[in-house]
């Protein structure tokens, strides 16, 4: 039976070596700030708001909250973000999305100055990462490289499927295990809703990360033997008591097959979560120009 990698784990102990980093800074007078921007009424991006928000109080990284109106004009959100940007006490910058309907989502993102943009959604910072020379990657497919190689994966020459091809996820996540590097150069093959045979592919992968939102998608009979299988997918089934969170994968039958699985929850989300207060904390260390040791690997 498959290993189970142990999300919130190894997010505890990125959340330990971004502390240090924090008391680090302090020590020269360097204290991380993060401004997260709503412009929704979505109870979801509220929730996550404010769980962002819990975790960088919990490793020293100020927080400061921006609710945008609704039905305020883009120009609002723009203009908050401009100030954000010209604010030193303001290191990382995130919008979340969904925003209102009606507004610019690309528009935004493009306003965040690449410096602060620790969501990594720049094009400035998406051009980084596919030209080899990351600043800020996305916090999700951070989040999956390090549970990989924390699972003992020798990502280099791997064959790893990725499943979804999203701007958030996929893509990213792509990108980044094809660059050069120790927890990189992988052979890399992206599917998608289109994709002809997706069991074709997925059955000879070493790693399967899927990332669709479709649950069941990938199950135990597509997969090789051996293989490593990190589940993105966070799809909420059932009702009322009954309602519970599932991912993508099949887990019963892919855990049968499978060298080490995800939990959902449990894996990717906790990463997702850590890798933000990680980038935060380069952006600070950037910014202030400090040439220090932060200890984060
Ligand atoms: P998205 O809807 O933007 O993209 C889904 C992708 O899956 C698309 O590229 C699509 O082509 C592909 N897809 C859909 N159906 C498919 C099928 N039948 N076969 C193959 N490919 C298919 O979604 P997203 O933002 O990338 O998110 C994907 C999932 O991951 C969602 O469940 C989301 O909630 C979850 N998610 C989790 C985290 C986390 O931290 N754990 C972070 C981001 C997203």
């Amino acid at each position: 039976r498959a290993d189970v990698i142990d999300g919130e784990a190894v997010a505890a102990a990125v959340r330990e070596s971004v502390a240090e980093a924090v008391s680090r800074l302090d020590e020269v007078g360097v204290t991380p700030g993060l401004a997260t921007v709503l412009m929704s009424d979505d109870p979801a991006s509220e929730t996550y708001v404010r769980m962002k928000q819990r975790d960088c109080a919990e490793v020293g990284i100020e927080s400061r909250h921006v609710e945008i109106d609704t039905d305020a004009p883009a120009s609002e959100l723009f203009a908050t973000i401009e100030e954000l940007n010209d604010d030193p006490a303001i290191d990382g910058i995130l919008v979340q999305r969904p925003l209102t309907e009606g507004v610019d989502e690309p528009a935004a993102l493009r306003r965040v100055d690449p410096r602060k943009d620790v969501d990594g959604f720049h094009p400035e910072n998406v051009g980084r990462l596919v030209t080899g020379d990351p600043r800020f990657v996305p916090c999700t497919p951070l989040g999956v490289q390090r549970l990989l190689t924390e699972a003992g994966v020798e990502i280099p020459g791997s064959d790893v499927v990725v499943v979804g091809r999203s701007e958030l996820v996929g893509k990213p996540l792509a990108n980044l295990l094809l660059n050069r590097g120790d927890d990189a150069d992988a052979t890399v093959t992206v599917c998608h809703s289109k994709t002809d045979d997706l069991a074709a592919h997925v059955s000879r992968a070493d790693v399967v990360v899927v990332a669709a939102g479709v649950p069941g998608l990938v199950d135990g009979e597509m997969l090789s033997a051996d293989a490593t299988v990190i589940d993105v997918g966070i799809n909420a089934v059932g009702e009322g008591d009954d309602r519970k969170l599932i991912g993508d994968v099949d887990y019963e039958s892919a855990s049968e097959v499978a060298r080490a699985i995800t939990p959902v929850p449990g894996g990717v989300g906790p990463m997702t979560r850590a890798m933000l207060l990680k980038n935060t904390v380069t952006a600070a260390a950037n910014q202030a120009a400090v040439d220090i040791d932060l200890g984060l690997d």
